[in-house]
């Protein structure tokens, strides 16, 4: 019935929901894979198998505690033996407002803890909490606290604030309410209690660092002095709480500042030595955050073994580390080699948070791959609940109950056409099929995936392909969806096939009329010059082959990554490339993804001029005529080919013509039609992939758009 030549999946389905209920299938592990389900002791706990979701921020912290409860709980039902908080502030002088990190400040945090360390241990998780105190990272802009560190540095995060020199009584202080918050976290159920000298952002950190530690008293000075405060308060915790929880130390082994900063073969390793048998765990990365959670562009799976590796031979206590790891075999390869006794895992366990118990069942086909795009660490970093681009219950798992295995099957067995075979179009399919909906899944084009699929041929973002094919391999084992490629529907078509809802997925083209972020009317000149999108170097496009000679200027009105990956693979094949944005930085919304300064950096590396600050004010056939954002003073550079990088206009004709027909569709047998993701309002591939997965969820109910989509957080009146 629908015109294609794709290959048709139809086989008798079932109504039931066809994903195997987590925890019902038979074990059927590859007996590979068996070490990683070996217990391991940390001091006085023993976690049940090998994995360990690492502390990691969420966005959720005190503000959104039943979420970040959820959310935590869902790991540990996942199989995840240890399950840590974010960092958890022990004191008011330590906090990050506007960040949402935990709170151990005093008793009336223990409410919430204990429904994080509840929902861990009601699936046999151990819980961890990353007991912190920020030293000169805190502004403590919510306490209006002074900040404190070694010496009197200014804060780090660019406020004219400066922390001041902690005296004795600071230390004392410090110790005492890093000593309280151990003992409340072991009252609200903690099972591990972190040390924590990771990130750049720890007090801890900041008194071993040489570059922030200029004191000459007995906590300055030699390695042995500047250790000094970590190993008391190692100790202090483990008197404190040691006979009950295990005692991590997390700690940053490299900063990857050579001499500057701590290296795994200088100080980094003269610290393991001294500190070797004190902690019952040791938790061990690099330093910074930008550095420890490296997007896929810039770092590969297993990354920082360079770094760490030394570490076990240094101690008998278990060691974790991190480094993207998605595959069991590198993770068996790990723990093989020595490198680490338990794998590591913030992202992957987010994207997948039933990671290990996929492992154990055999279920490895099943895995949702992280891709490394860091749009987790963007909710974070914009002090908004976590999301994640391949798993998109993350962070949804209380507000709005979403699991991340488990699906209703639908109150009746009804027909669905999904238009388009993008990220939306696959997931809305996918899900709907996992609902036990008879579905129809067409795409116009040759191939599956979408923005997806062309993305993943960028430079570098390969791995966003991984959206494309988990959801492929999912949709292959479900019976009742049928889908069919080269198969571009129009809204007669749609009508003809009688299929009661509709949703069109047809995603979204580059505009090539310069309106964008800051841009607001259309580009004059632009018939005078060779003006490409990133539609023609995407796909099958051959933009990239049609490029004169000459310089090429890319307009970056958009402000994420495209501009920049574009600017990059035009200028290896050897043009000369100029990036004109009137933002301040390159990319400048991967900042919020930590890739922003590495992005730069290549971008020089590889050769191409940028100009920041600067708008695009018209063409004039081979040259382009500048302004600065800030004076509108006009410049002029040489223009063989503009590159337009600004926004993108949805693909609704489709939809905007069923809607204009509403009339007909009760003949046609219609009921209900509805556009999701890209061809609804652009936006990034975890918008479509949400989107997407939202239609399945709410497909039958009546949804009232006066209400109040989720469940809200209480809000206390004190
Ligand atoms: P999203 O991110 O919202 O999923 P994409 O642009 O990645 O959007 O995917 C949209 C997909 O829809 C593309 O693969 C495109 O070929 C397909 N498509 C667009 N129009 C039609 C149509 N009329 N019929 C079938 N498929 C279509
Ligand atoms: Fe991985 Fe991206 Fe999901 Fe983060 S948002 S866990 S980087 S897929």
């Amino acid at each position: 019935m629908v015109r294609g030549t794709g290959v048709s999946f139809l086989r008798p389905g079932s109504l039931q929901a066809p994903f195997p209920t987590p925890g019902t299938e038979s074990a059927m592990r590859d007996p590979r894979y068996d070490v990683l389900f070996e217990p391991v002791p940390i001091g006085p706990v023993t976690a049940r198998n090998r994995f360990y979701q690492v502390p990691h921020c969420c966005g959720m912290g005190y503000r959104y505690p039943s979420s970040s409860a959820a959310m935590r709980g869902v790991k540990a039902e996942g199989g995840w033996a240890v399950v840590c908080t974010e960092e958890a502030e022990i004191h008011p002088s330590a906090e990050i407002t506007p960040y949402l990190e935990n709170r151990i400040w005093d008793d009336q945090d223990l409410p919430h803890l204990k429904a994080l360390t509840e929902a861990v241990h009601a699936h046999g998780g151990l819980a961890g909490i990353e007991l912190v105190h920020n030293g000169m990272h805190a502004p403590n802009h919510y306490s209006r606290e002074v900040p404190m560190g070694p010496s009197h540095r200014p804060i780090d995060n660019g406020a004219p604030l400066q922390a001041r020199a902690m005296d004795k009584t600071d230390i004392a202080n410090f110790r005492r309410w890093h000593r309280k918050a151990a003992i409340r976290a072991r009252d609200a159920g903690f099972d591990i209690v972190y040390v924590y000298a990771g990130h750049d952002m720890s007090l801890l950190q900041h008194f071993l660092s040489r570059r922030h530690n200029e004191r000459t008293d007995e906590y300055g000075g030699s390695l042995e002095n500047r250790v000094r405060l970590i190993r008391e308060v190692l100790i202090d915790t483990k008197e404190a709480v040691g006979d009950r929880c295990g005692i991590a130390f997390r700690f940053a082994v490299d900063e990857l500042l050579g001499d500057e900063g701590i290296t795994a073969e200088g100080e980094g390793h003269d610290v393991v030595a001294m500190l070797a048998e004190l902690p019952d765990l040791w938790d061990v990365n690099v330093s910074a955050w930008q550095n420890d959670s490296q997007t896929a562009r810039f770092a590969e799976e297993g990354y920082q073994e360079r770094y760490t590796r030394f570490v076990k031979a240094l101690t008998s206590k278990p060691v974790v580390g991190v480094g993207r790891y998605t595959s069991p075999d590198a993770m068996v390869r790990v723990v093989k080699q020595g490198i680490m006794d338990m794998i590591g895992a913030a992202r992957p366990s987010i994207a997948d948070p039933f990671l290990p118990k996929k492992i154990e069942e055999g279920r490895i086909d099943d895995i949702r791959e992280c891709i490394g795009c860091n749009i987790c660490v963007i909710g974070d970093d914009i002090s908004a609940p976590i999301r994640c681009t391949q798993n998109p219950t993350m962070g949804e798992e209380w507000r709005r109950g979403w699991h991340p295995e488990v699906i209703p099957a639908a109150k009746s067995r009804e027909r669905v056409l999904i238009v388009g075979g993008g990220p939306a179009g696959l997931e809305a399919a996918r899900a709907c099929g996992a609902r036990g909906l008879e579905v129809v899944l067409a795409e116009a084009g040759e191939t599956w995936g979408g923005r997806a699929l062309r993305e993943s041929r960028l430079p570098g973002l390969s791995s966003w392909g991984r959206v494309k094919d988990w959801r492929l391999g999912q949709l292959h084992k479900l019976a009742n969806v049928e889908m069919y490629l080269a198969s571009a529907l129009s809204a007669d078509a749609i009508l003809s096939y009688g299929i009661p809802h509709v949703a069109l997925a047809t995603g979204a083209t580059w505009r090539r009329d310069g309106i964008g972020l800051t841009r607001h009317q259309a580009l004059p000149g632009l018939d005078t010059v060779g003006a490409f999108t990133p539609d023609d170097f995407l796909g099958d496009g051959n933009g990239i082959d049609r490029l004169p000679s000459g310089p090429i200027v890319i307009y970056d009105d958009e402000g994420y990554v495209m501009g920049g990956v574009l600017a990059e693979m035009i200028a290896k094949r050897g043009h000369e490339v100029t990036l004109v944005t009137p933002l301040e930085l390159v990319s400048y919304w991967t900042v919020h993804a930590l890739d922003q300064p590495f992005i730069h950096k290549r971008l020089i590396e590889s050769g191409v001029t940028i100009r920041l600050n600067t708008r695009l004010a018209a063409c004039r056939e081979s040259t382009a005529e500048l302004a600065c954002a800030f004076t509108d003073a006009p410049s002029q550079i040489d223009c063989a080919a503009l590159v337009l990088v600004t926004s993108r206009l949805p693909n609704d004709e489709v939809t905007l013509d069923l809607m204009a027909r509403e009339a007909d569709w009760a003949d046609a047998g219609v009921k209900s039609v509805k556009a999701i993701g890209d061809c609804h309002a652009p936006a990034t591939i975890a918008a479509a992939v949400y989107a997407g997965h939202r239609y399945a969820r709410e497909f039958g109910e009546i949804i009232d758009p006066d209400v109040t989509p989720f469940r809200r957080e209480a809000i206390g009146v004190a």
